[in-house]
């Protein structure tokens, strides 16, 4: 697994991604995406709306009957009435625990604190537990196995250490210690000098509030919206009024989410500002438990089809105890990042949970009208939800992270991004060999002709082997270089990134050839 430094610096330097208005010193939590970040991302959200909408044809997996079941797309505004957010229980519970440092002036939300005793085994198997001072890390609260010390914590560990000579330091989690007073006041926080100088945790907000019109009073408030999701819920209405979708269908949205995170972190993994991909996929009740498996089963399988490694992937169940109260159900699809195993996507069960909060709050009936259903009773009613939610930057990370090798070819050491072809920025290369005897001129008019067809990017400077590697970095499949044959025989040679091996072929059968293994 390669570094988190190797990865950011790979996208600084070749212009994936930028801090977001870096000439001001950034703004914690905003990214940008240069030039190859963007079409990354754009390749990512356009295989995830191919795959999920456009190109949709899967059959009804859980009914059985023979046709598609119906997918289709969705745009809702950023900013919404803010009853959607009380409806939706975010104006009320879409909150994080944030302690502060008095002294250190950090800010730390309270379940990624982790807090633990110094423990003493001596030979016997005997335990002392020291309870003088309690130190706090960042890490999961309740484990300790990877917690980060700090520098003036090892100090003062050490020295407590030599008053139990010759027995074994251990770390035991104290997992509940900042919500109780006594504990909280024996606390080392990272980087303070003295216990006791972490407040309580408190509910905070992950709402960014703004203004809507003139006047900059409690009634004008309202909210740049936490998910996508709740633009879907409100408008489920209004698309089986007019989209002749029957239950079971899904509705998909793109589009950028704002949270106002406690700690952002760990490049693009946690920021402020961010992109989701997410489908609200409505059925039966009594077949929700099926499609909530259909989904965990497809979502996951998704990743894969674009060439994320399986060993990286990972699909985790929710315990009973990490569900919110109205899921049914809820799965992760999980990437080994170089900082750890962390979240992609969701998928949840949702019952129904939201438009019934909506069909409440808004005295509208958000009810389905089965036309077909025999059943008087049984026609009206209210649809379950599953729900898969991915992030478009966290897969853009994961894809990059994925991706990223380093290994010697000829004797030299190159950097290459193995981006499935459907994900690569640019999807071909077009060398002339040498700046001379026509060569560019025969380029040019071949680069013309496939960036009619995908992106393509010409490149006449430099050795060929150096542009060969620049284009590694950057994930380009292919390379195709003009030479002295091309001229008198009309071919030219096709490198293939990861082999770095070469085929001869006419140029007339380029875009074929390329488009076949592109996908375009
Ligand atoms: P986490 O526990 O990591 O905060 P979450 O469970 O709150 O995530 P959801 O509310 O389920 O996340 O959001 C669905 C998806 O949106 C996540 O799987 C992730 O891909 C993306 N996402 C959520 N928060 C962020 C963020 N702060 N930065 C980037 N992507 C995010």
């Amino acid at each position: 697994m390669e570094s988190m430094e190797k990865i950011v610096s790979l996208c600084k330097r070749r212009g994936f991604i930028f801090q977001s208005s870096e000439i001001y010193g950034g703004l914690n939590g905003a990214w940008d995406y240069g030039p190859l970040g963007v079409e990354l991302k754009r390749n990512l959200k356009q295989a995830w709306w191919d795959d999920m909408i456009a190109h949709h044809d899967e059959t009804q997996a859980v009914t059985g009957a023979p046709s598609p079941f119906g997918m289709v797309g969705l745009d809702s505004a950023l900013l919404m009435n803010p009853k959607v957010w009380e409806a939706s229980g975010h104006v009320g519970g879409f909150s994080d625990p944030m302690v502060d440092d008095r002294e250190t002036r950090a800010r730390y939300r309270a379940d990624q604190l982790a807090v633990f005793a110094l423990e003493f085994v001596a030979a016997d198997g005997g335990v002392t537990s020291y309870d003088g001072v309690l130190f706090a890390a960042p890490g999961e609260i309740g484990k300790t196995d990877d917690v980060e010390l700090f520098e003036p914590h090892r100090k003062r560990i050490a020295s407590i250490q030599k008053n139990h000579a010759g027995k074994q330091l251990r770390v035991a989690a104290v997992p509940n210690a900042l919500q109780d007073e006594m504990l909280r006041a024996k606390v080392l926080a990272p980087g303070a000098s003295a216990p006791g100088t972490l407040t309580a945790p408190r509910a905070f907000n992950l709402m960014f509030k703004t203004h809507v019109g003139a006047l900059e009073d409690n009634s004008s408030i309202t909210y740049l919206r936490p998910e996508t999701a709740q633009g879907i819920f409100v408008n489920f209405k209004n698309v089986c009024d007019t989209a002749r979708v029957r239950v079971p269908f899904g509705i998909g949205q793109v589009g950028k989410a704002f949270r106002n995170e406690i700690n952002p972190r760990n490049f693009t993994f946690r920021s402020r500002e961010f992109e989701q991909m997410e489908i609200e996929f409505f059925c039966r009740a009594n077949e929700s438990a099926d499609w909530y498996r259909y989904w965990r089963e497809r979502r996951y399988n998704w990743y894969l089809a674009l060439g994320m490694r399986r060993e990286n992937l990972h699909l985790r169940e929710h315990e009973k105890d990490e569900l919110a109260h109205y899921a049914a159900g809820c799965a992760d699809v999980e990437y080994d990042f170089p900082f750890g195993r962390s979240e992609l996507e969701g998928i949840a069960n949702r019952a129904d949970f939201d438009l019934r909060q909506h069909m409440q709050t808004s005295g509208k009936d958000l009810r389905y009208f089965d036309d077909q259903e025999p059943d008087e009773q049984a026609r009206r009613y209210l649809p379950h939800v599953i729900e898969p939610s991915a992030g478009a930057d966290r897969g853009a990370l994961a894809f990059l992270c994925d991706a990223y090798h380093e290994d010697e070819i000829g004797g030299e050491m190159r950097t290459v991004l193995k981006l499935h072809p459907r994900l690569a920025p640019i999807k071909t290369a077009v060398f002339p060999l040498v700046k001379k005897d026509g060569m560019p001129e025969k380029a040019l008019a071949i680069y013309r002709t496939l960036k009619r067809h995908f992106n393509v990017y010409y490149d006449e400077k430099g050795a060929i082997g150096r542009r060969y590697r620049r284009q590694d970095e950057a994930g380009t499949p292919f390379c195709v270089t003009v030479d002295g044959d091309t001229l008198t025989a009309g071919t030219v040679t096709v490198r293939e990134r990861d082999s770095c091996e070469q085929v001869r072929i006419g140029v007339s059968e380029l875009q074929p050839y390329l488009g076949d293994r592109i996908g375009a």
